[in-house]
């Protein structure tokens, strides 16, 4: 027998739909990269991607076809999320700051029909126009002396148009990996998964959004979705407010003038605006929230944060699981925990969020479980309804025969579930048969004042068969020692993890996405030898 109730198919559609009725005029401001600014709402959010949608029908694309954006954070990138899911598009969010051979890549692996783009990205479409082999128009978000400008383009529309209908689990965006490891894989989100991961972002220990949240999100749209923040503030009905540009000075003007209450980003984000407000002599914002993702938030983010009275949100998750995996919200015995107890609960990265379901493996065999007890640390497991399947034109699925997507990644669970990342499965160094973490290694070593960035390696030795090699950035005018760094590491990690060698390098090369690259760092020092 079957219930009754109605059927709703899950599409991303309906969000736009539900914001544009019930928070129509709730605003979305822009602050465009030439320092003009502009004002729309919820209801000329879908008024514009009514538009788009029959724009693109126009230009011949076709349901499941792979729209490109070029693009930071503004309302016409907004208009694109829905727009082409709206016409049953596959909207594929570029990072700008992939390497030419990776964009070529990407786009040419997508089939990208057409791209759209910032005119402050001329440069890389001139450069990749004869490389990018299926894109057959370029339109320009600004208005553009080179290609047709988006607000032309879909103004030629009238915008009496009905969403395309479809199956819950067609495809809706999809995101490439920043590819630390051979080429970018792409990642296709589904309307219904992306539904039910914004739901997940609404959860009060989520993003905790209400119709009064002003967001200023400055995680790029074209990262990880944007952390799904268009769809959950969709859902919400917030405010937001965009900036084209990642300028300190120009964020913090946006979220006194605008009355933010929240944002988001990873954590160089946060210490380029520490930066600029004690070069100003100025106070953060008053932010109620700050959500931090991407990479590890150090103590003294989260100290100084949370003494401005801003809510830290640390967050874990990667591109293939839309992002959200955990979320550090308050815990159940928050309130009878001191300042000390709740920056350190806070620096693990949270617990998950209902929908997805996390495990720990033994790293040796990838299959037995660990037990969830605050000190084992195994290779992280996750499975769920936003989390991958299979990467785009892959032959075999991306996870195992029970359903669990292997993350990369090494941790600990505690009893409550709370989840304490401890590195990646590839940078974790093994000597004489004991797992040694890179991470606690580089993060102890920044704690040094005279460290501007660390990042250790495992290096062979014929006897431990790895051993860790410190690879340290100075800060400038500094003259510091290898005997000093270990000294300095000490009495803050065990014997037997101390680097064999601390090499000062001038840089440590990163990835597109700002994350320290090991692999490039593992190969431009491929032949190193330590000294045994
Ligand atoms: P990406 O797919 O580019 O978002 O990268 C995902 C990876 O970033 C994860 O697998 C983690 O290694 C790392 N990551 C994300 N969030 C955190 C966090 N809060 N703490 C430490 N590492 C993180």
């Amino acid at each position: 027998m079957l219930g009754a109730m109605q059927d709703w198919t899950m599409r991303v559609t309906h969000v736009v739909d539900h914001a544009a009725r019930e928070a129509g005029t709730r605003e979305i401001v822009t602050r465009w990269a030439d320092g003009s600014e502009t004002r729309t709402d919820w209801a000329g959010v879908r008024r514009d991607a009514l538009k788009m949608a029959q724009a693109l029908q126009a230009l011949g694309i076709k349901k499941g076809d792979r729209v490109a954006s070029l693009a930071m954070n503004h309302s016409r990138h907004l208009v694109s999320w829905y727009g082409v899911a709206g016409m049953g598009g596959v909207l594929h969010t570029v990072n700008p700051r992939l390497f030419d051979d990776q964009l070529e890549y990407i786009v040419n692996h997508a089939e990208d029909r057409v791209m759209l783009y910032d005119v402050a990205f001329q440069p890389i479409v001139d450069r990749m126009k004869s490389r990018w082999t299926t894109v057959e128009h370029y339109i320009c978000y600004d208005s553009g002396e080179y290609s047709q400008s988006f607000e032309d383009w879909i103004g030629e529309q009238d915008g009496d148009f009905e969403w395309v209908s479809g199956a819950e689990t067609d495809p809706c965006m999809i995101c490439y990996t920043s590819g630390t490891t051979g080429n970018p894989k792409g990642v296709q989100y589904e309307h219904r998964s992306t539904v039910l991961h914004a739901l997940a972002g609404l959860q009060p220990s989520s993003f905790n959004f209400s119709a009064s949240s002003v967001m200023l999100p400055v995680v790029p749209m074209f990262h990880a979705a944007s952390w799904g923040l268009p769809y959950a503030g969709g859902m919400a009905g917030i405010k937001f407010v965009f900036s084209a540009v990642n300028d300190p000075a120009v964020l913090h003007d946006l979220m006194i003038r605008e009355g933010v209450t929240d944002s988001a980003g990873v954590p160089t984000v946060w210490l380029a605006h520490f930066q600029y407000c004690d070069k100003e002599g100025i106070d953060l914002p008053p932010l109620k929230a700050a959500t931090i993702g991407g990479s590890a938030a150090p103590r003294f983010m989260i100290e100084r944060l949370m003494k401005n009275g801003t809510r830290v949100q640390h967050a874990w998750g990667m591109t293939e699981t839309s992002p959200i995996g955990t979320v550090g919200g308050p815990t159940w015995n928050w309130d009878q925990l001191s300042f000390e107890e709740k920056v350190e609960m806070t620096m693990k990265q949270g617990r998950p969020v209902f929908g997805v379901e996390l495990r720990t493996v033994d790293l040796d065999d990838m299959m037995t479980e660990l037990p969830r007890d605050g000190e084992t640390s195994g290779a992280l497991q996750i499975r769920g309804p936003w989390i991958i399947k299979r990467y785009f034109k892959a032959e075999k699925d991306a996870t195992n025969n029970e359903g669990w997507f292997d993350t990369g990644d090494v941790g600990i669970i505690h009893p409550d579930g709370t989840l304490q990342l401890t590195d990646r499965t590839k940078d974790v160094i093994k000597s004489g048969g004991e797992w040694i973490s890179s991470v606690e290694l580089e993060n102890a070593a920044v704690g040094h004042p005279d460290v501007a960035e660390a990042a250790a390696v495992g290096m062979y030795h014929p006897k431990w068969d790895e051993r860790p090699v410190l690879f340290v950035v100075r800060k400038p005018g500094s003259e510091l020692t290898s005997g000093e760094v270990i000294e300095f590491l000490t009495d803050k990690v065990a014997k037997w993890w101390l680097p064999d060698a601390v090499e000062f390098i001038d840089e440590i090369p990163h990835t597109a996405t700002g994350k320290i690259s090991k692999k490039d760092l593992r190969d431009q020092f491929a032949d190193y030898k330590l000294e045994t």
